[in-house]
């Protein structure tokens, strides 16, 4: 039975910037679905990138596609093409920015429209949209772009992404009424010590993150990421001052299984 099949959870980026040993943001799930895109082609072999059905975007930040256009090269020719998952604006953004014919060529016209390497499918935040043998449930999100986190299901499992958001309610209504979230992946982004930054950028620090997790009370462990790389270091020792036990700072590169 393919829905008893565990759901695997490669985090290939944790971070929300990029240096030496620090990835970008990239999950890979069940082998066959990456959510973000920011770090796919430095983190995997080219056999696995061939095995990548479809990528799940949560918007169109550079830190979340920044690896797409160069995936999409690796697997140019591919009988299957890369779907592209994502509500309309995002797709948008992709199509008017990235895939414009100046920035990378159209894939959804090569080799030829009948054959594209590259196809969009659309998805509608509140319906969720089926990948492989699981269920992404894409949720509105408060950023400076439209964004969103997804809900991601298989059969007796859930596990929630937050996306990039500043302090935001939907995901957490959600989570809320999700029976069997087995884990939360939630964006920190800057020290509390830039949190001005943070507020212009829409993004989270570690002060705001016992209201967060607040809305939604479970026992689903947090798992942190998308620090940028220069904040880590405080991010690590305010998060550890909160003494909120729920919280974890992923701060490598990690696998689950549910
Ligand atoms: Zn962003
Ligand atoms: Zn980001």
């Amino acid at each position: 039975m393919s829905s008893r099949k565990p759901l695997t959870i490669r985090v290939l980026g944790p971070y929300g910037g990029s240096a030496p040993g620090y990835r970008i943001t990239t999950f890979l799930i069940d082998g066959e679905t990456a959510l973000d895109a920011g770090a796919l082609t430095e983190s995997l072999p080219l056999a696995a990138q061939r095995r990548i059905r479809r990528v799940v975007l949560t918007h169109a930040h550079f830190d979340h596609i920044a690896s797409l256009p160069f995936l999409i090269e690796n697997l140019y020719g591919r009988s299957r093409p890369l779907e592209v998952v994502a509500p309309a604006p995002v797709l948008l953004a992709l199509r008017r920015h990235v895939f414009n014919d100046v920035t990378w060529p159209d894939f959804t016209r090569l080799p030829s429209r009948t054959r594209p390497t590259l196809v969009y499918r659309q998805a509608h935040p509140g319906r969720a949209v089926r990948c492989g043998d699981a269920t992404f449930l894409p949720i509105p999100v408060d950023h400076l772009v439209p964004a969103y986190g997804y809900l991601v299901v298989k059969p007796g499992r859930a596990v929630l992404f937050s996306g990039d958001t500043r302090p935001t309610r939907r995901i957490w209504e959600v989570a809320r009424r999700t029976r069997d979230l087995k884990a939360i992946f939630l964006e920190v982004s800057f020290s509390d010590t830039q949190a001005e930054v943070a507020r212009d950028s829409c993004h989270l620090t570690p002060r705001q993150l016992p209201g967060e997790i607040a809305k939604a009370p479970s026992r689903a462990p947090v798992f942190l990421y998308h620090m940028k790389p220069p904040s880590l270091p405080r991010i690590r020792r305010e998060v550890r001052s909160l003494g909120e036990p729920r919280l974890r700072l992923l701060d490598s590169e990690r696998s689950f299984r549910f």
